[in-house]
């Protein structure tokens, strides 16, 4: 049984199928399935402090991921506090062998999805407060527009600097913070906004998306690809490789899926 709040309400969940499994896999870590619909081999835990960052509501046990995603969060973390000397608040990433949590989201699946708060600080807080932190807001929901008395330079700096890294393949965020970005991006460089998509909801956090194509093969045969997409990156041709690549492999991965499911 789990407790979750919404709205300042606080409610009894049963905890589904995956949170009832504690423990990671004993296998190489693979993502597997998609992000709404997979699970996760051999996961790995972010510690729950580290460098420039915390985990919020540790005792969820979220906090498993893909490698990748682990090592993302590390040097982003790391980046993001030499540049601006705040620390980041972790959210939701996924369960010991991903699947699907009992409230609150549907993707968060496969290991590759990471929620980071937009509430920044420069000292860390308590286990108390970690335990039932609280968020606050980019937007005025009744105004529908930017709050601007909670906006910070360093939240553009944020998802800037995170859209920009390679292995991030989305950032979704609310609409209007979306259209603040925008407004605020003021040199030529516009290209990393395109990886940041308005979806409602987030605006007391970002949600992160690695790129399933760049995480689920073997680091070999990863830096063979990124090689040949730059060799053909402005070719139709180039786009459609990277697409079949990626379904075939989530097929494939599908299949193992099921059978993780009937052996645990
Ligand atoms: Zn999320």
């Amino acid at each position: 049984m789990y407790f979750c709040c919404f709205n300042n309400v606080s409610f009894a969940v049963n905890a589904s199928f995956w949170e009832q499994i504690k423990e990671p896999s004993d296998e190489p870590v693979q993502s597997i399935g998609s992000y709404a619909n997979g699970c996760l081999a051999g996961a790995h835990a972010l510690p729950v402090e580290g460098v420039g960052y915390q985990v919020i509501r540790p005792e969820r046990a979220r906090y498993y991921g893909h490698q990748a995603s682990i090592d993302f969060i590390e040097s982003f973390a790391s980046q993001f506090q030499q540049q601006t000397n705040k620390q980041l608040l972790i959210g939701d990433m996924s369960l010991a062998q991903g699947g699907r949590f009992s409230f609150g989201h549907s993707s968060h699946q496969n290991g590759l999805d990471i929620d980071i708060w937009f509430r920044l600080e420069e000292t860390r807080l308590s286990s108390d407060e970690l335990a039932d932190p609280q968020a606050i807001s980019l937007i005025d929901e009744k105004q529908y527009q930017a709050n601007e008395s909670n906006w910070q330079d360093e939240h553009f700096q944020m998802v800037k600097l995170a859209a920009s890294n390679p292995e991030v393949a989305r950032i979704f965020v609310h609409p209007i913070i979306k259209q603040k970005l925008c407004n605020v991006e003021s040199s030529t460089n516009r290209e990393w906004l395109r990886k940041v998509r308005p979806w409602w909801g987030h605006h007391v956090h970002m949600h992160v998306r690695l790129d399933c194509l760049g995480v689920t093969i073997a680091a070999g045969l990863k830096l063979f690809l990124r090689l040949e997409m730059v060799v053909v990156k402005n070719s139709r041709v180039g786009s459609l490789r990277k697409v079949s690549r990626c379904l075939s492999q989530r097929v494939i991965n599908r299949k193992q899926c099921r059978s993780c499911q009937s052996s645990v």
